[in-house]
């Protein structure tokens, strides 16, 4: 097999009647640029004929490779199944509901060739309804911009591309899939954006509602933890503990002082109990980062994984 430029990785849950047009389409703009490619479809265990569609679609043309999942897993998953069989030396990854417009893919090749390491669509005018996506999204993505520096303006688009290494070295959990710009900064990934274009859903159902945001907001927390805490949890846990232990220790010389002072008995004094209940808070928070510490311990070296990730190196060719 020759080599594969740009290799693109779809996930599909029930999209019977959107898969075909998107596909087709896909193999249009790309039959009109120099690119060697292959579309990575993964059918995320759809109950309608997604798959048959998909078989279909694999006779006919041996650059679409279909996967099916034993079940529904999730978008994230289903998008880590193609992710880990992309061979291109880029990967774009988009929706299967033909929302993203394939259209825009060169656009996006000839931002990489500005020196990016993955380039992020924006969906500037996006067609989608506002109290249930559009409103929540943008306070979502304003509040990740804030807390993680990372200046994606439209993080939930799925019209991405990325150099292989940079997915490669990113491991995807729960919902992290609309993280990925924040993991692929972790990872020391140069990051560009473009405005794409956007279609309203013409066929099928939404898979997510409002209930979505919650979930993106808790797993922002866990990136963020990740991202600055990830080789050093005792930093974190330790620090909070022996603020409250400090916290503790003050509050009972205060209830102390005030006994002798005969300002307060200290069997009446509330201080006593805060005291009392800030240095216990205080040593479970150290106790927790240590708990951390072997845990992180585990996690880098059971898998030797280094806690560094190299960019580029010259005459260390094996
Ligand atoms: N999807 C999936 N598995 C799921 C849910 C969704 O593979 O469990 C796919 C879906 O087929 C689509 C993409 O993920 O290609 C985005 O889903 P959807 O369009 O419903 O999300 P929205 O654009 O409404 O946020
Ligand atoms: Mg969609």
């Amino acid at each position: 097999m020759s080599k594969i430029d740009v290799s693109i990785v779809i996930p599909f849950y029930n999209e019977e009647e959107n898969i075909r047009n998107l596909i087709d389409a896909i193999h249009r703009v790309m039959n009109e640029n120099p690119w060697e490619y292959e579309i990575i479809a993964v059918d995320d265990g759809s109950d309608d004929t997604t798959w048959q569609k998909m078989k279909e679609l694999a006779s006919e043309n041996d650059r679409f490779r279909p996967i099916l999942l034993r079940r529904n897993f999730g978008q994230t998953p289903a998008l880590a199944a193609g992710l880990d069989r992309a061979r291109g030396t880029r990967v774009v990854t988009m929706d299967g509901d033909y929302q993203n417009d394939p259209e825009d893919i060169p656009l996006m090749m000839s931002k990489m060739d500005e020196g990016y390491d993955m380039v992020s669509g924006w969906r500037k005018n996006r067609q989608d309804p506002f109290l249930s996506k559009k409103l929540p999204s943008k306070l979502a993505n304003r509040l990740i911009q804030k807390v993680t520096r990372v200046p994606v303006n439209d993080l939930g688009c799925s019209l991405k591309i990325y150099k292989r290494e940079i997915v490669e070295d990113i491991n995807l959990y729960g919902e992290l899939h609309r993280f990925l710009p924040v993991l692929a900064k972790w990872a020391g990934a140069r990051i560009g954006e473009t405005p794409v274009t956007h279609h309203p859903r013409r066929f099928g159902k939404s898979k997510y509602g409002l209930s979505r945001t919650i979930r993106v907001l808790l797993d922002l927390i866990a990136v963020k933890f990740l991202m600055k805490h990830s080789t050093s949890p005792l930093r974190m846990f330790g620090g909070a503990g022996f603020v409250s232990i400090i916290t503790g220790i003050l509050a009972f010389a205060a209830s102390i002082i005030m006994k002798f002072a005969g300002v307060q008995n200290l069997n009446r004094n509330p201080l006593l109990v805060i005291s009392v209940g800030a240095v216990i808070v205080g040593i479970q928070f150290i106790l927790m980062g240590l708990l951390g510490e072997i845990n992180i311990r585990t996690y880098y070296e059971s898998q030797s994984k280094p806690i560094y990730l190299i960019r580029e190196t010259q005459n260390f060719d094996e």
